[in-house]
Protein backbone atom coordinates (compact mmCIF):
# COMPACT_ATOMS: atom_id res chain seq x y z
CA UNK A 1 0.00 0.00 0.00
CA UNK A 2 1.21 3.51 -0.68
CA UNK A 3 2.14 5.71 1.90
CA UNK A 4 -0.25 8.65 2.14
CA UNK A 5 1.61 12.23 0.96
CA UNK A 6 1.69 13.79 4.80
CA UNK A 7 3.24 10.63 6.21
CA UNK A 8 5.83 10.31 3.37
CA UNK A 9 6.90 13.94 4.24
CA UNK A 10 6.96 13.10 7.46
CA UNK A 11 9.67 10.03 6.80
CA UNK A 12 11.59 12.75 4.60
CA UNK A 13 11.75 15.05 7.26
CA UNK A 14 13.38 12.69 9.34
CA UNK A 15 15.52 11.27 6.98
CA UNK A 16 16.92 14.64 6.15
CA UNK A 17 17.69 15.26 9.92
CA UNK A 18 19.22 11.77 10.12
CA UNK A 19 21.19 12.21 7.32
CA UNK A 20 22.63 15.91 8.26
CA UNK A 21 23.38 14.70 11.55
CA UNK A 22 25.93 11.99 10.25
CA UNK A 23 27.12 14.24 7.44
CA UNK A 24 28.19 16.82 9.82
CA UNK A 25 29.63 13.85 12.31
CA UNK A 26 31.26 12.63 9.09
CA UNK A 27 32.78 15.98 7.72
CA UNK A 28 35.91 15.92 9.82
CA UNK A 29 36.82 12.33 8.84
CA UNK A 30 35.51 12.52 5.26
CA UNK A 31 34.85 15.51 3.94
CA UNK A 32 33.33 13.60 -0.02
CA UNK A 33 30.88 11.28 1.92
CA UNK A 34 29.70 14.10 4.22
CA UNK A 35 28.68 15.97 1.23
CA UNK A 36 27.38 12.57 -0.81
CA UNK A 37 24.87 12.39 2.44
CA UNK A 38 24.00 16.40 2.69
CA UNK A 39 23.37 16.09 -1.10
CA UNK A 40 21.25 13.14 -0.93
CA UNK A 41 19.00 15.16 2.35
CA UNK A 42 19.35 18.80 -0.27
CA UNK A 43 17.70 16.04 -3.18
CA UNK A 44 15.07 14.72 -0.31
CA UNK A 45 13.38 18.45 0.25
CA UNK A 46 13.78 18.93 -3.33
CA UNK A 47 11.45 15.54 -3.77
CA UNK A 48 9.01 16.81 -1.11
CA UNK A 49 9.22 20.19 -1.56
CA UNK A 50 10.44 20.89 2.50
CA UNK A 51 11.58 24.11 3.88
CA UNK A 52 14.74 23.04 5.29
CA UNK A 53 15.29 25.02 9.15
CA UNK A 54 17.58 27.78 8.74
CA UNK A 55 20.43 25.85 10.98
CA UNK A 56 20.65 22.84 8.43
CA UNK A 57 19.93 25.48 5.14
CA UNK A 58 22.88 27.75 6.35
CA UNK A 59 25.33 24.37 5.59
CA UNK A 60 24.67 24.64 2.40
CA UNK A 61 26.72 26.99 -0.15
CA UNK A 62 23.85 29.07 -1.94
CA UNK A 63 26.21 29.09 -4.98
CA UNK A 64 27.27 25.41 -5.43
CA UNK A 65 24.81 23.96 -3.04
CA UNK A 66 27.43 21.77 -1.63
CA UNK A 67 27.25 21.16 2.22
CA UNK A 68 29.74 23.86 3.49
CA UNK A 69 31.25 23.63 7.44
CA UNK A 70 32.83 26.21 9.30
CA UNK A 71 36.50 25.77 9.71
CA UNK A 72 37.04 22.92 6.99
CA UNK A 73 35.40 24.63 3.42
CA UNK A 74 34.31 27.60 4.76
CA UNK A 75 35.86 30.90 6.50
CA UNK A 76 33.90 32.78 8.77
CA UNK A 77 35.03 36.46 9.36
CA UNK A 78 33.51 39.00 11.56
CA UNK A 79 33.34 42.60 9.90
CA UNK A 80 33.65 45.47 11.87
CA UNK A 81 33.12 48.29 9.68
CA UNK A 82 29.38 49.06 8.68
CA UNK A 83 26.90 46.87 8.30
CA UNK A 84 28.64 45.18 10.66
CA UNK A 85 27.68 41.39 10.65
CA UNK A 86 30.02 37.96 9.87
CA UNK A 87 30.83 37.00 6.50
CA UNK A 88 31.00 33.25 5.35
CA UNK A 89 32.96 31.74 2.14
CA UNK A 90 33.00 29.15 0.50
CA UNK A 91 36.72 27.98 -0.15
CA UNK A 92 35.06 25.24 -2.78
CA UNK A 93 33.68 28.10 -5.44
CA UNK A 94 34.56 31.18 -3.58
CA UNK A 95 31.34 33.01 -3.19
CA UNK A 96 30.98 35.16 -0.01
CA UNK A 97 27.68 35.56 1.66
CA UNK A 98 27.43 38.28 4.55
CA UNK A 99 25.25 38.21 7.39
CA UNK A 100 24.04 41.70 8.89
CA UNK A 101 23.47 41.31 13.11
CA UNK A 102 20.79 43.34 13.33
CA UNK A 103 20.71 46.82 15.58
CA UNK A 104 19.00 45.67 18.33
CA UNK A 105 21.34 42.21 18.56
CA UNK A 106 24.21 44.87 18.64
CA UNK A 107 23.30 47.49 21.79
CA UNK A 108 21.84 44.15 23.66
CA UNK A 109 25.40 42.53 23.33
CA UNK A 110 26.98 45.40 24.78
CA UNK A 111 25.46 45.59 27.93
ZN1 LIG B 1 30.14 27.10 -2.84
Amino acid sequence: MRKSRSRQKEVAVQRIAILMETALKTAATDLPLAREQADTAWRISLRFRIRLPYQIRQLFCRGCKKLIVPGLNARVRLVSRNPRGIRITCLDCGRIYRKVIPRVLRSVKRV
